[in-house]
């Protein structure tokens, strides 16, 4: 890819931090206008259109897509990838905690996409790319919301690619596996002895490291861009082989 994205208006949620931050700067590189939405936008890529966004609220998300269609004037790429964890057993989160974040991880992704439809229906090339995990399909212990939430994502990624793919919009999703973001950042710095557990870590990925969010946000622009013209509906794993390996290497 060069400048795949010469004259492309894309649309980032939780673009400020991570793998939404990598993305922003692969986007912009090949050529695109960018506007991040996020909870915090004051650390958006410079050249971006920062505009706040919680995409836990309808209102905000409205306001928001509306503002950074005006400002790049349209919108042919939406990243959905604003998201937040969760631990424990089905038996460790109250229904608040389950409401609190599947209104984020899944309902933002339906509110963000539902405003930014009518705009996407006007671009010759129009793509949404939603950020999901391993977590949707692995059984992983001890994440049982976010893995629902996660679940949730893979299927709403199916049906959406369903229902827009004679409107000429491509729905696809990364399943990232553990990338080093701020996310697993502040996991790894409260644990006991965080370069230990890093090191743990790393020794639990088929590959012998953590992803990085640039091979995260390679994949995110893959799909957003018309070389994946003929891809709608799928998921793409980057997670060093966690899911696609039957047999670790050992
Ligand atoms: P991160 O915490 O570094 O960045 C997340 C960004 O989302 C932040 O800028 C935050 O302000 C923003 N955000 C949070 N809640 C928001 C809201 N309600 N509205 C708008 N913005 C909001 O996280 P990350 O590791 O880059 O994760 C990004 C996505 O990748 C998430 O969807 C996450 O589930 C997914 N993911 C991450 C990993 C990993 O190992 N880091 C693995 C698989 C999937």
């Amino acid at each position: 890819m060069t400048r795949e994205f010469a004259g492309f208006k894309a649309i980032v949620t939780g673009g400020a931090s991570g793998i939404g931050d990598a993305t922003v700067r692969r986007l912009q590189s090949l050529g695109a206008s960018v506007a991040v939405l996020d909870l915090n936008p004051a650390g958006a890529a410079e050249g971006a259109v920062a505009v706040r966004c919680d995409v836990s609220d309808g209102a905000s998300v409205t306001e928001a897509v509306r503002a950074a269609a005006d400002r790049l004037g349209g919108i042919d790429v939406v990243v959905n990838n604003a998201g937040i964890g969760a631990r424990g057993t089905i038996e460790a989160n109250p229904d608040e905690e389950w409401r609190r974040v599947l209104e984020i991880n899944v309902l933002g992704i339906v509110r963000v996409s539902r405003a930014a439809l009518p705009h996407l229906r006007r671009s010759s090339s129009a793509a949404i790319v939603n950020t999901c995990s391993i977590a949707a399909t692995a059984g992983l212990p001890e994440r049982a919301l976010y893995s629902a939430s996660k679940g949730a994502v893979l299927s709403l990624t199916l049906a959406m690619a369903a229902d827009h793919v004679r409107e000429g919009i491509r729905v696809n999703c990364v399943n990232p596996g553990t990338v080093d973001t701020p996310w697993v950042g502040r996991l790894l710095d409260a644990a006991a002895d965080p370069a230990a557990e890093r090191s743990a870590l790393k020794a639990r990925q088929p590959h012998g490291r953590l992803v990085s969010a640039e091979e995260v946000a390679a994949a995110i622009a893959y799909l957003a861009s018309p070389l994946s013209g003929s891809t709608t509906g799928t998921s793409l794993a980057v997670d060093g082989g966690m899911q696609g390996l039957r047999v670790r290497p050992p």
